[in-house]
């Protein structure tokens, strides 16, 4: 998967322990999860349909 801040690779780094994968960016030096990403991602472009809406 991409980072969803800066779009660079984000490599596998560890899981939960509710068993849910973990990601690493190096380039934010952040930890991400795919489904947060997913979710974050999807908000976002419902905040930009509705500013476009506006
Ligand atoms: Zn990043």
């Amino acid at each position: 998967m991409n980072c969803y801040y800066c779009k660079n690779v984000c490599i596998k780094k560890g899981k939960q322990n509710n068993g849910t994968q973990k990601y690493y960016c190096k380039a934010c030096e952040k930890y991400q999860q795919e489904s947060y990403v997913k979710n974050a991602y999807l908000s976002g472009i419902d905040k930009m349909l509705s500013e476009t809406n506006l």
